[in-house]
C-alpha cells in the first residue's frame, strides 16, 4: 500500500487527482468479491479493450490508406544492401526501408538482436459463461485487474460475461503443458465463489522480454529498423512506438534517437542458457514477494 500511495501521489502532482482514487481495504468489496487485496488504486482513466478487435480496426484502416497486408508469409532472411530484400519462402520484396517487429517469434538479423530479447510465454484463460448476478457479483463494476506483483495476475470480464484471467508467467521460454490447470488456483484464490468454474478457452502467446522492461528500438543496418521489447505491456507501448518508428523511417529521428541510446544488457548466452537465467531471476523476486 506503501507503494501504491506514492504513485497516487505522483499522479495528484500531474493532475490526475479526479482520475484515480486509493482504496482501503474496507472498500475493495464495493469492487471486487475477493479476500486477496489489502486495498488498490482505482484507475479511470484507464480502459480494457478486445485486442482482437483493435487488430482487425487497424488492419482496416490502414489498408484504407492503402497498405497491402500478407499473412502467412514468414520472413526468411533479410538481405542488406541499399535497398534491402526482404525473402519468405516463396517470394521477395525489394524495399526502401524495412521495418522488424516480430517480437520473440523470429530468428533474423541474429548478429544485432541475439541475446537482447528473452521469450516468456504468458497465458490467459477464460471460463464458461457466467450468470450475470454471479459475473455482478464478483466484479459489479466491470473493472480491470492486475495485482502488484512482479508475477502478477490480471483480469477482466468478457461482454458476455466471462471471466478472462491470465497469470503466473513461463519464463522458461516453453508453453505450459497445462495452462488451466497452473491458472485454476489463481482465479479460486481470488474469487472463492469460483470454486470449480469450468475453463472453456485458454491461449498462450510469446513477449519479449527485456532486462530493463525499456523497449528497444534502432537499426541493424542503414535501412532496416528494429522495434521490440515491450515486456508482456506492448498494447499501449506497441502504438507508442509505431508512431516513433513511422517517423523515423521519414527521417525524424528525435524520439527515435532518444530510445535508440538507451543502454541495454546484452546477456552473452545462447537463449536458452539466457532463458534459464530469466527463469531463475524470476523466481528469486517470486521468494520476495511471498516473504514480503
Ligand atoms: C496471452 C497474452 C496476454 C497479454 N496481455 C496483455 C495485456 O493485458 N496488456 C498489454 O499491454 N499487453 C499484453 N500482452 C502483450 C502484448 O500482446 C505484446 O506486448 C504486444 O503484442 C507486442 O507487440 P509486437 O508488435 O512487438 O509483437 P506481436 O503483437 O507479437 O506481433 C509480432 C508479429 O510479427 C509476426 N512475425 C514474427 N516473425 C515473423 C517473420 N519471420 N515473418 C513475418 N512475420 C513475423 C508475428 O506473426 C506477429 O504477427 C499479452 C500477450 C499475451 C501473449
Amino acid at each position: 500500500m506503501a507503494e501504491m500511495e506514492k504513485t497516487y501521489e505522483e499522479a495528484l502532482l500531474r493532475g490526475m487527482g479526479d482520475e484515480l482514487r486509493l482504496l482501503s481495504k474496507q472498500e475493495i468489496p464495493d469492487y471486487l468479491e475477493t479476500p486477496l487485496y489489502h486495498g488498490g488504486l482505482l484507475n479511470k482513466r484507464n480502459m480494457h479493450l478486445h485486442s482482437v478487435n483493435l487488430c482487425i480496426g487497424e488492419v482496416r484502416a490502414a489498408e484504407m490508406q492503402g497498405a497491402l497486408i500478407f499473412v502467412h508469409s514468414a520472413v526468411v532472411e533479410i538481405c542488406d544492401g541499399d535497398l534491402p530484400v526482404v525473402r519468405t519462402e516463396h517470394g521477395s520484396i525489394t524495399a526502401y526501408s524495412v521495418l522488424l517487429a516480430g517480437n520473440a517469434y523470429h530468428k533474423l538479423a541474429r548478429n544485432k538482436l541475439s541475446g537482447m530479447l528473452f521469450p516468456a510465454s504468458l497465458g490467459n484463460c477464460a471460463t464458461v459463461k457466467l450468470s450475470a448476478d454471479v459475473a455482478k457479483a464478483i466484479n459489479p463494476h466491470d473493472v480491470a485487474v492486475y495485482d502488484s506483483r512482479f508475477v502478477l495476475d490480471y483480469y477482466r470480464m468478457t461482454a458476455d460475461n466471462r471471466l478472462m484471467f491470465g497469470g503466473g508467467t513461463n519464463y522458461s521460454g516453453r508453453d505450459s503443458k497445462d495452462l488451466s490447470a497452473e491458472l485454476r488456483p489463481a482465479i479460486e484464490r481470488t474469487f472463492p465463489r469460483l470454486k470449480g468454474v469450468d475453463i472453456e478457452f485458454e491461449w498462450t502467446g510469446m513477449a519479449g522480454i527485456v532486462v530493463n522492461r525499456i523497449p528497444q528500438l534502432g537499426k541493424v543496418s542503414p535501412n532496416v529498423f528494429y522495434c521490440q521489447g515491450y515486456s508482456g505491456h506492448g498494447l499501449a507501448t506497441s502504438h507508442i512506438m509505431g508512431e516513433i518508428m513511422s517517423k523515423a523511417i521519414i527521417g525524424q529521428l528525435t524520439e527515435f534517437d532518444l530510445f535508440a541510446g538507451m543502454k541495454h544488457i546484452r546477456i552473452p548466452m545462447n537463449e536458452w542458457l539466457g532463458n534459464q537465467a530469466m527463469a531463475l531471476g524470476m523466481t528469486y523476486y517470486r521468494m520476495m514477494e511471498h516473504f514480503r
